[in-house]
């Protein structure tokens, strides 16, 4: 309750932890987790310290624990996602070390049912049937840009060639990538295959690869008052951000160290960004990375922002959970 408050004052950043379920074959037994309370608070354990001094304490808005659904999490979530057809401006991230569940939580597993659909399929599929309810009142129209920052560069996944055409002067918070309007939630499908396609890699390189990039997809809402003629201006943007994991420097080098480090500097600018927005800064460090540049109009104002934060659950993964929950603590 108390931290609600907090959460009130501090305004419009929240932190929900989810953790994910042990897949098939791994060994249950040896687990960080240590409990996980309904008021958002979770205790892990440190393998190395048996007994209640290897135990540390987080406080988050909320944590998901491993049996959650995709429904679950997306009915939590879904006032803040509705709230992008009333003009607000929503960033919603996944951090994590990777196989902690991001892409999972965001998008689903491969080749999801609909009842494993992550948050942007749902929020997607939310917004059109809301603006069908409010069409006698609101026209509503939705575009879609789906980008990708690597290695400090955007590359966007709607236009074939992949680069951004800085000659199209459109206004948008993620500059000049292409923007498709849609209809309908299996357009955006259909976009989404698209986007994966133009990533052009084998589904191996894919994996890896979308672990050590930012990929965005971003919803334009712009909506008409029939009768007052006044219009309004929404936009969410769903993040899949690169894999949290710190990379030893003494056993990579060449690309995968020149990766490494422009991850961490992302990621960091990142939660450089957050904390100032929470500690409501006068300065706020957007310059300092091309993912907060890019978000730097939905970051802060009157923007909403949500993070997911990843956790494996795995003893073996303490050393980057407790990172991951000390990154989260700062920012919350
Ligand atoms: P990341 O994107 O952080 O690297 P993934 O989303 O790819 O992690 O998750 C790693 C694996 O765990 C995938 O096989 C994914 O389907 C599975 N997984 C993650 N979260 C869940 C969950 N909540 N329920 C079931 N399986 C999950
Ligand atoms: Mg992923």
């Amino acid at each position: 309750r108390l931290h609600n408050e907090v959460q009130e004052l501090k305004g419009n950043i929240r932190v929900y932890c989810r953790i994910r379920p042990f897949l098939p074959g791994e060994d249950r037994k040896n687990t960080s987790i240590e409990s996980v309370g309904d008021d958002g608070e979770l205790i892990i354990a440190n393998p190395t310290k048996l007994g209640k001094d290897g135990n540390k304490t987080f406080i988050f808005n909320r944590v998901f624990g491993p049996a959650t659904t995709q429904e679950q999490v997306f009915l939590d979530i879904q006032p803040l996602v509705r709230s992008v057809l009333d003009g607000f401006n929503v960033c919603i991230f996944a951090y994590g070390q990777t196989g902690s569940g991001k892409t999972y939580t965001m998008t689903g597993p491969n080749s999801p049912t609909e009842k494993d659909w992550g948050v942007n399929y749902r929020a997607l599929n939310d917004l059109f049937n809301i603006s069908l309810e409010r069409k006698q009142v609101i026209d509503y129209d939705v575009g879609v840009q789906m980008i990708e920052i690597y290695n400090e560069q955007v590359r966007d996944l709607l236009s074939t060639d992949g680069i951004v055409n800085t000659s199209q002067p459109n206004g948008l918070a993620v500059p000049d990538a292409t923007m498709q309007m849609v209809q309908s939630t299996s357009d955006v499908l259909d976009l989404m295959n698209l986007g994966f396609s133009n990533r052009a890699m084998s589904s191996t390189a894919l994996n890896e690869r979308s672990s050590r990039s930012h990929s965005i997809l971003t919803v334009h809402v712009h909506g008409l008052d029939k009768k007052t003629k006044s219009t309004l201006r929404g936009s969410l943007h769903l993040v899949d951000l690169a894999g949290s994991e710190r990379v030893d420097r003494s056993e990579v080098t060449g690309d995968r160290l020149k990766e490494a480090q422009h991850i961490n500097k992302s990621l960091s600018a990142l939660g450089d960004v957050i904390f100032a927005l929470a500690q409501k800064s006068s300065h706020v460090p957007y310059r300092n990375s091309k993912l907060t540049q890019v978000l730097q109009t939905s970051l802060g104002g009157h923007a909403k922002t949500l993070m997911f934060v990843q956790v494996n659950p795995d003893a073996s993964s303490y050393s980057e959970t407790l990172s991951t929950l000390k990154f989260a603590e700062r920012v919350s």
